[in-house]
């Protein structure tokens, strides 16, 4: 059944996507009614891939690089229900608002993506393609493993996360590093046939701090920050001296940072600050390790990081990205900044180098939030913007 690409289909899709739930690893259910609502829109190569992206694709008329779409199909939770002043899987509208969980970040969004795709079937010189992920929200799993397994090849990249109508280009990274000081376990009343894995925090607490206040800066993303956010020990029994004590840093890094950089700069300075240890004790630093198992039925060993990202503010598809879309005002090009939170972005610009800008409806403060909302004249403007800005993307890549 066809259906036209309007602004209004658009946001009754949204309503639809936002009741039905979908925390990361549960995508399957709002993947299938992408899926179907890509077909009603003439979408080709529809399809999803082993981890659940669902991908669709609008054929270019000629041969610019494609242009690619992307939002992600997970939700953070939702709390109590009786918080909310709209029920979070209501999808509903008043006062000019659309409410409920997703309805920025990112179900609404998506909505206008996958149907600013449809809008321009026949026009566009380049192909448009829309892949909306799985697991953004823990890490980016869906993206990473949409660019690792080069089914798509875009030129560039738009993301749909929230930026008020700007031109976002990019954003601090954020891994889990974990220091895990061994030692032996011994009964607490006899001290000395044990060696305290305790015994060595201060130290590294210490080293972690000298650390924080030598954190690199950037002109546009501020300065790299790091600092330990909890101590978990084993045994947890009261009357046990614990041989494994984990120290659990977070560390949001600028762009370039890796995993490895990370947990070869920590092990350097915890290292050097505890010195020689005695028999009985050791050091390992490594990142955190989540198992995420995708609806797809994939269980995945995943390091808890989102890479950083940053593009030119010069560089000429940014620039071609501001003016394309312009001011909602209407006076001179879209302003031009990073996000504060983490994005996608990170994997396909941090990793994969691709050209990569978010553009999209909602302010950051609803994001995860209670009163998560988006303003429907705000993606009104941004629905109406959006056939510009790709066909501006491609025209500055051919
Ligand atoms: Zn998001």
């Amino acid at each position: 059944m066809a259906k036209s690409p309007t602004f209004e289909n658009a946001i009754e899709f949204a309503q639809e996507l936002i009741r039905i739930p979908s925390p990361s690893g549960q995508e399957g259910g709002v993947a299938e009614r992408i899926q179907s609502e890509m077909v009603s829109l003439g979408l080709r190569d529809i399809r999803t891939d082993e981890v659940g992206n669902v991908i669709g694709c609008v054929q270019g008329t000629g041969t610019a690089p494609p242009v690619l779409l992307s939002c992600h199909t997970d939700v953070v939770a939702v709390g109590d229900h009786a918080e909310w002043e709209h029920p979070p899987f209501g999808g509903d509208i008043s006062e000019g608002f659309l409410h409920g969980r997703g309805s920025m970040d990112i179900k609404g969004p998506l909505a206008l993506q996958t149907y600013a795709a449809a809008a321009l079937a026949g026009r566009a010189d380049g192909d448009v393609i829309v892949a909306h992920t799985v697991f953004e929200e823990r890490g980016g799993l869906g993206m990473k493993h949409l660019l690792e397994s080069g089914t798509v090849q875009p030129g560039a990249v738009v993301i749909g996360e929230s930026t008020h109508g700007d031109i976002c280009i990019g954003h601090r990274g954020r891994g889990e590093v974990e220091v895990v000081l061994q030692g032996l376990a011994g009964h607490a009343s006899a001290p000395d046939r044990a060696r305290n894995a305790l015994d060595l925090v201060p130290e590294v607490l210490a080293a972690i701090q000298a650390l924080a206040k030598d954190q690199p800066e950037d002109a546009v993303l501020g300065t790299s920050s790091i600092v330990a956010t909890g101590v978990e020990v084993l045994p947890e029994s009261r009357n046990v001296i614990p041989d494994r004590v984990t120290v659990v840093l977070d560390w949001r890094v600028l762009p370039g940072t890796n995993a490895e950089g990370m947990t070869s700069l920590v092990k350097e300075v915890v290292s050097r600050r505890l010195g020689h240890l005695p028999d009985g004790f050791g050091v390992t630093v490594s990142m955190a390790q989540e198992r995420q198992a995708t609806y797809t039925g994939l269980a995945h060993e995943h390091s808890v990081f989102t890479p950083g990202f940053l593009m030119d503010p010069d560089d000429s598809l940014v620039l071609a990205a501001a003016s394309a879309v312009g001011r909602r005002t209407g006076d001179g090009p879209a302003a031009v900044r990073p996000w504060t939170f983490a994005t996608d972005g990170g994997w396909s610009r941090g990793i994969f180098g691709i050209p990569t800008v978010g553009f999209a409806p909602g302010e950051e403060r609803y994001a995860h939030t209670n009163r998560e909302r988006l303003d429907v004249d705000e993606a009104r403007w941004v629905f109406a913007r959006y056939p510009d800005l790709i066909l501006a993307l491609q025209d500055e890549l051919a």
